[in-house]
Parts: structure tokens; sequence; C-alpha cells
């Protein structure tokens, strides 16, 4: 098998150091996308959601709202039937459907997943307040009493409080500086109790909701919806993947060092034509032998999809990644993908700037080769060591007419500091403001890139993110 190492070597290195060419390969450009996906998934939640409450609104009629009481426990209600929404809605960003992956991309759903999480633990915690005081208040004992006579007199009410708890607990562990402290597999774990949640949830609704509890549209329409959320699962956890690697019977072929902590897996399987990679997605690998096989983690290919191979460049940081060096030609791949709007289906100018801060190169190689000629590469990094796939980018920079800038020194060098700043970026590239703009690095390099890209001029749907953080 030739793997794509032996292109001409072309020139590197310096403080900066540009590479350019004037000839112009065919290029495989994928047709726009445009933002329409995007729009159309918050708006049927947007539409989900009034469907949710809209329930409560007929069947309430407007005197039975005079009292405190009553307007307590309404208001209790309506947080309740929220709340079992956006549990299914935070279910349904999970499962992995591909029509969701595509067109939010990971990162996106990721940051819906965190800013719905947030309103589903206040809706789930008005509701509990607010239903306990509306009916403590009715009943005319304290609080703490009140909930004693839930939990003794009420089936599924001890799971619903068990539900709330859990909610509770995965809100907190939702705080940056607690996810981070917290070994990302036990942090993802933790997160798979919210299936649980899902489960007492639904016990709670039926059994007590009081727009639900009765047969009826209603109560018909959302088991609809659960079953729908639960098709949803099945699917894109179970039934694409399968196929997907039924279809392929991906294995590791190759296993290369690029630099000391860098390595290149090479895979190879069947029918890779029909595997629909676009350059700068991501798939989940997991690689089958004994100590790694129950562990998935993110790579976007280092190449777009060429029907023959599959590349991922991995910078080891941890454990699972130093292990990928030891991995044997023939090893079994499991993988779940392709995902992100990383591509250039989502471009929305003719030209582009893409900037890449140290493994952020592996999408910025791959997106490289399907955006249209005339594209701008900064690459930034360290040490000249620290540059990978160079050969592959002065090629590039050689045949598809692209300008590739490398801006090598430490984090507090005032020299790549000034190529960063708005006036350096446009310095480099008079035209920016006019191109796309695909960022993948560091998030202290994607942070301080972002500002300066705006304060150059650089509108923000033209700025492309991926983060390497779902
Ligand atoms: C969409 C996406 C694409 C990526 N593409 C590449 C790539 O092409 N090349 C590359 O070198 N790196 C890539 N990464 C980063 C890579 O996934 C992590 O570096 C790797 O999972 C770290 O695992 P570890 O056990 O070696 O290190 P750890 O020290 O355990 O983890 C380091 C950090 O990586 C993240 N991480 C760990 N495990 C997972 C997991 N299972 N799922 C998601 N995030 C995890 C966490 O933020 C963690 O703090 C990508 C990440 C994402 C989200």
């Amino acid at each position: 098998m030739t793997y794509p190492r032996t292109h001409a070597a072309g020139r590197r290195g310096g403080t900066p150091s540009r590479s350019g060419g004037r000839s112009t390969a065919a290029v495989r450009v994928p047709p726009r996308r445009g933002p329409a996906g995007r729009r159309a998934v918050l708006a049927v939640l947007w539409a989900g959601l009034l469907l949710a409450v809209l329930p409560w609104w007929w069947q309430t009629p407007d005197d039975s709202l005079r009292t405190t009481t009553a307007t307590l426990t309404a208001a209790g209600r309506i947080a309740g039937l929220v709340a079992g929404y956006l549990l299914l809605v935070q279910v349904l960003l999970m499962s992995r459907l591909p029509v969701l992956e595509r067109r939010l991309g990971g990162e996106q759903i990721a940051r819906w997943h965190r800013d719905i999480g947030v309103t589903l633990l206040v809706a789930v915690l008005a509701h509990v307040s607010l239903v306990l005081t509306g009916y403590a208040r009715l009943q005319r004992q304290s609080v703490l009493v009140e909930a004693g006579v839930l939990l003794r007199d009420y089936e599924d009410m001890l799971g619903a409080f068990v539900a709330a708890g859990i909610l509770t607990l995965l809100g907190f562990t939702g705080i940056r500086a607690i996810r981070t402290a917290l070994p990302y597999e036990l942090w993802h774990h933790l997160h798979l109790s919210g299936y649980l949640v899902l489960l007492l949830g639904f016990g709670h609704q039926f059994a007590h909701g009081q727009q639900l509890f009765r047969p009826g549209p209603v109560r018909t329409g959302w088991i609809v919806a659960y079953l729908l959320v639960a098709a949803a699962l099945l699917g894109g956890r179970v039934v694409v993947p399968l196929r997907l690697n039924l279809r392929h019977g991906l294995r590791v072929a190759d296993v290369v060092a690029e630099n000391p902590d860098t390595i290149s897996v090479y895979l190879t399987g069947r029918r890779l034509n029909l595997l629909d990679l676009r350059g700068g997605q991501y798939l989940r690998w997991r690689f089958l032998t004994a100590g790694r096989w129950w562990q998935a983690h993110p790579f976007s290919p280092s190449a777009a999809g060429n029907g023959r191979w599959v590349r991922l460049t991995v910078k080891v940081v941890g454990r699972h990644t130093a292990g990928l060096r030891d991995l044997t030609p023939g090893t079994r791949v499991w993988a779940e993908g392709p995902a992100g709007v990383f591509t250039a289906a989502h471009r929305t100018r003719g030209r582009s700037l893409l900037i890449a801060g140290g493994s952020g190169i592996t999408p910025i190689r791959a997106l490289l080769e399907e955006l249209p000629p005339g594209a701008a590469l900064i690459y930034r990094a360290r040490t000249p060591a620290d540059v990978l796939l160079h050969q592959e980018l002065d090629w590039f920079a050689e045949t598809y007419d692209t300008d590739v800038w490398y801006v090598i020194g430490s984090r507090d060098d005032p020299g790549p500091r000034r190529m960063l700043s708005p006036q350096g970026l446009r310095q480099l590239v008079p035209d920016l403001a006019d191109r796309d703009v695909w960022l993948c690095g560091p998030p202290g390099l994607v942070t301080s890139t972002v500002r300066a890209l705006r304060q150059a001029g650089v509108p923000r749907r033209q700025i492309h993110l991926a983060t390497f953080e779902l």
C-alpha cells in the first residue's frame, strides 16, 4: 500500500516561513450546504416545546388560577412539562443520529447539551419546589411533611425524587472546573445515568402528570415522542454503527511515528469508497484490543476520504493515546461517524484562510483537499520538529495554489504573537475579511485568534471552529 508520505519535500521552518505554488490540480470541492439545516433543527425543537406546554393551556380554565396556591401548582406543572420535554431533547441530542451529527456537528451539539442541561436542571428544581409548596399550602402543612406524604402515598414518586437527585448531580459535574478535574471516563460514565433519569421520569410523568395520566391524544402524543427518541437512540447508537462496521471491517494497517509525541495510524477496510467522509469531519474510534475496546475516542482523519485508506494523526496526551503506539497491524477497529460541520460544504465564501495550532492540523490538512484553490494556511507550532505532515502541506502549496505559512516559536515569543494579531493576520492575508476562516488548535490559541479575527473585520459567520472538545 502506498501512503502519501513520499510527496516531494518542500520548504519549511523559519519564523514564519512561506511556501506557495501556482499550478492548480483538480480539487473535489463539495457543493455548499448553508446554515439551513441548523435552523430547521432549531425550529423543530422550539415547536416541540410549544406543543409540550400547549395541553396545559387548553386544559386549564382561566378562573382556576385565582389563588396563590393554584398559581404555584400550575407554574410547577408547566415547569414539569418543560422538564419532561427538555429531557427528551437531551437524549435525542446524544443519540448520535447522523442527521443531527452532520447538520449540527459534535461541538454545537455539546454546547446545546450543556445549555439545555442547565435549563433542564432549573426546570426540574422549579417543578419540585413549586408543586411541593402548592400542595403544602393546600393541605396547610409544612413542605417537609408534604414531601413525606407524597413519597409515602404516591406510586413512582420515590423514583421521581431519585431522578431529580441524579439530575442535580449531573448539573454539578457539568460545571467546567468540576468537569475538567474529573477523569474523562468517570465523567462520561456518570453521564450515562441520564438514561436512568429518562426511565424514572417516564413512570412519574404518566402516573402523576395532570395532563398525561388520562388516556387521550396528549398522553398518546407523549408516548409517541418517547418512542421516537428511543428509536433515534437505537438507530444512532446501534443500527448505524453496526451497518458501517459490518460493511467496512476496518483494521489497523500501519502505525507510523510522525515525531516523538505524534503517530499516524493507517486503517484499511472493505469498500471504503462508500465511506461518506468529508475532509474535516471526525469519527469516534474503538480499537478492539483487550485494554482498549471499551473506550471510544474522537479523532479527525488527517486526509479526506479517498476510498483506499483512512489515516488518523494522533498526539499523545494521555493513557489512551500513548497506548495507540502499540497497535499492531490487523487490529480490528470499530468506528462511529463520520460527524461534524467543519467541512468545505459549510463554506460561505469563495476563498479560505486555515489556521492550525499543533495537532489541530489534522482536520485542516484533510479540509485542504476539498476547498477551492487559492486557500492560505497559517500553521502555528512550537518548534520545527512539531510541524506535522509538512511534506504534504508543501505539496498542497505547490499543487493547489495554497500559501502555507509556518509560524514557529513558543507561546511567549513576541514574533508569533505579532503574526496572529489583527495587524499580523491582515499583513499575511490582506483579504482575510472576505474569506472563510477555519480554525483548529488548543483552546488558548482558538480564543485569542477568534478575538484577533473579529478585530480584523472577519464576520462571525465566516469563522469555523474545531475545538477538539465534545
Ligand atoms: C471532535 C474531536 C476530534 C479530535 N481529533 C483529534 C485528532 O485528529 N488528533 C488528535 O491528536 N486529537 C484529536 N482529538 C483529541 C483527542 O480525542 C484526545 O486528545 C484524546 O481522546 C485524549 O485521550 P487520552 O486518554 O490519551 O488523554 P486524557 O489525558 O485522558 O484526555 C485528555 C483530554 O481529552 C479529552 N478526552 C479524553 N477522552 C475522551 C473521549 N473518549 N472523548 C472525547 N474527549 C476525550 C478530554 O477533554 C480530556 O481532558 C479530537 C477531539 C475531538 C473532540
